[in-house]
């Protein structure tokens, strides 16, 4: 797992997959710099290098070390897996980086077939053109599709923003401003807030909860490790091999005309304690529809409506790393993995939970909402906790404020990697919007225009703000790379 970030379900369950198809793994864990990875590689004759990541900054980080590999000059394959990554992201941003073949592999059952196609001699050629040619396609059409997609200005954008009536209802008030740390949270409770659909989708039994059980092809395997998943949790609470905590916020706030979401320091709104930054969707929309961004979904300061916004941060990692080490040390990974994925679980869960008691009794804006689990995991509430690197709000660098609001470290034991990973990398972290319109989004890409008001404001260079938001960004490119087969003297002063 690259520089920055912890997360390695997928890569055990790689290693795993791999070593028991007779290949040899040399697994370096964890948060591991290019450094160290390349000078492995040569020392231990590796056939190929394997990168994973989790959050998109992580990708930015496979990027230094494709250009890395270059740089001294390595021919190895480059394999690139995890949540974040895909076949557009290997090929726009990775690829060209390296001149050696770049291969993408969707899941962990892919990676024998990829491994064997790219050491076989009699293959090899074939399954490393093949790939190139398919990665140039897809670069293709992302090109395209930057230059199909009919943009706004920022200005336009913001004059088509979400409109609410701020009037109709006096935005509810919190039971308490600042952070307040939560330890009354027994995980036993949190059980029933799991959402077992994304544990399959982890060990890529890709299917619904609780359907799988039953599916023709996948239902024996989902069984067997539903079952073992049941017994290792009820473990797990039963020997504390891992704790959880909880931290959560609200702050009087009012939004700016610029996209920003200012936090008070107290009711009066005479002083500023935080900014959240926030970025607007600039895509023309159809059937005028607005063009949305969070900022939105709080009241705009100039309109003197006292609002609120809320933050949270929940872990389910205390003691993971210990526990696993264990298992491992018992030459048993499996349980390992898996306790690993439980933890992911319940700090969902224990999300879900919390937003539910800040719904009915912090915020208390919903007292009697009344809503079953079903309900809870389909998130049929009023309000939403969009969370930071997710598609309404890619930038993941606005974890630091929220961890600043919380003091999430002291409050619930959770630290930031340089790459916005937290760690433990159990938790989840993100805001509260009360406002029953509220909505999550895909913000897509954003134009040249947004890009350096946004670096301003978060005080940012250019370069800075391109690489974190790399994928969200219109590619600024030579009219060279399309127009230079027909017209190579016209580059210049097109
Ligand atoms: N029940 C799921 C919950 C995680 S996914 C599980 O157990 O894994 C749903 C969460 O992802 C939301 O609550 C929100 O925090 C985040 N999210 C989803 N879509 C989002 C978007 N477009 N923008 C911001 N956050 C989003």
């Amino acid at each position: 797992t690259v520089k920055g970030d912890v997360h390695d379900i997928g890569k055990n369950i790689v290693g795993v997959v791999l070593g028991c198809n007779g290949y040899r793994i040399v697994d370096l864990g964890v948060m591991v710099p290019w450094p160290k990875i390349l000078e492995t590689a040569r020392a231990e004759k590796a056939d190929a290098i394997g990168l994973s990541g989790l959050i998109t900054p992580s990708l930015e980080e496979m990027r230094t070390v494709a250009q890395e590999m270059e740089r001294e000059g390595m021919t190895l394959p480059l394999l690139i897996g995890g949540a974040t990554t895909s076949r557009a992201h290997t090929a726009v941003r990775l690829e060209p980086m390296y001149s050696g073949p770049v291969v993408h592999v969707a899941d962990a059952s892919r990676a024998v077939g990829v491994v064997r196609s790219l050491l076989d001699d009699g293959a090899r050629d074939e399954f490393v053109s093949q790939t190139r040619k398919a990665y140039e396609e897809l670069r293709r059409q992302f090109a395209d599709r930057d230059d199909r997609t009919r943009r706004l200005t920022i200005e336009d954008a913001r004059a088509n923003r979400v409109i609410l009536d701020w009037t109709a209802q006096e935005p509810p008030k919190p039971t308490f401003t600042g952070a307040r740390a939560i330890n009354d949270v027994a995980i036993d409770e949190l059980i029933d807030y799991i959402d077992w659909t994304p544990f399959f989708a982890a060990w890529e039994l890709p299917g619904h909860y609780p359907e799988i059980l039953d599916d023709r092809r996948m239902g024996e395997a989902a069984r067997s490790l539903f079952g073992d998943a049941q017994q290792l949790l009820k473990r797990a609470v039963a020997e504390k091999m891992i704790s959880v905590s909880a931290v959560v916020g609200f702050w009087p706030a009012g939004s700016t005309r610029d996209d920003d979401i200012v936090l008070f320091t107290d009711d009066s709104r005479s002083t500023e304690l935080e900014r959240l930054h926030n970025l607007r969707q600039q895509m023309a929309k159809p059937d005028g529809r607005p063009n949305s961004c969070l900022s939105d979904y709080t009241a705009p300061i100039e309109s003197g409506v006292p609002d609120h916004v809320g933050a949270f941060a929940v872990s389910a990692g205390g003691g993971l790393d210990a526990a696993k080490k264990k298992f491992e040390a018992l030459g048993d990974d499996y349980s390992a993995i898996l306790l690993t994925s439980l933890a992911d679980r319940l700090a969902e869960a224990m999300a879900e939970w919390l937003h539910a008691k800040v719904r009915r009794e912090l915020w208390g804006y919903a007292p009697d909402e009344g809503l079953d689990n079903a309900a809870l995991i389909a998130e049929t509430y009023q309000g939403i906790r969009p969370a930071p690197g997710y598609p309404a709000c890619p930038d993941h660098t606005e974890k630091r404020t929220i961890f600043r609001l919380l003091d999430a470290e002291r409050n619930a034991g959770i630290r930031l990697t340089e790459s916005m990973a937290m760690i433990p990398g159990a938790s989840v972290s993100g805001l509260y919007f009360w406002h029953p319109e509220a909505r999550y989004f895909g913000l897509g890409r954003i134009g040249r225009d947004q890009l350096v008001d946004y670096a301003k404001r978060k005080r940012w260079s250019i370069a800075e703000a391109e690489r974190w938001l790399a994928m969200n960004v219109v590619e600024e490119r030579e009219p060279a790379a399309t127009v230079a087969a027909a017209e190579p003297l016209s580059v210049k002063s097109a």
